[in-house]
């Protein structure tokens, strides 16, 4: 059995994915071509069922990578609740960065993702552009979205 480090659920050894919260519990071999900065608006904005979503914070760090069920919360919380899984980014500095305990959210609706600002002290931008609060925008392969002044790019894998 292996511990998810993300909800502590006890995930049968050799599973990729936390079966609970959809957290990768061991690094995905990713495809060199969504590290390239390509432009941001020609990505896909598809992503299959068994698709994951790639979170790169900041440069060097390791990516975050989640099969998204239904909602991913993205902010300073860590936990799994009902459908929701809730992405920490304390240890990117996000308070720093002004970064609210539950700033934005990740929304599935089929094969698409939506982004949402969840009332943030600071802010949420979409592509360089301010999201307003409650507005739900549907997102793609490459997008940037900037949390306070915390800058995430999200990458679709297949
Ligand atoms: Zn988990």
């Amino acid at each position: 059995m292996q511990l998810c480090p993300h909800c502590g659920y006890d995930n049968y050894e050799g599973v990729v994915f936390c079966e609970k919260c959809g957290i990768a519990l061991v690094p995905v071999p990713l495809a060199t071509r969504q590290f390239i900065d390509e432009d941001a608006h020609t990505g896909t904005d598809r992503l299959g069922s068994d698709g994951v979503l790639i979170l790169q914070v900041g440069a060097e760090d390791a990516p975050i990578m989640v099969q998204v069920k239904e909602e991913l919360v993205l902010g300073r919380l860590s936990a799994h609740d009902g459908g929701i899984t809730y992405i920490n980014l304390t240890a990117y500095g996000a308070a720093d960065r002004g970064v609210s305990r539950r700033h934005a959210r990740l929304l599935r609706d089929g094969s698409a993702i939506y982004l949402m600002d969840l009332n943030s002290t600071n802010g949420t931008h979409l592509n360089g552009d301010p999201l307003p609060s409650g507005v739900e925008q549907r997102i793609r392969d490459g997008d940037e979205i900037m949390l306070g002044r915390l800058k995430v790019y999200v990458y679709f894998k297949a």
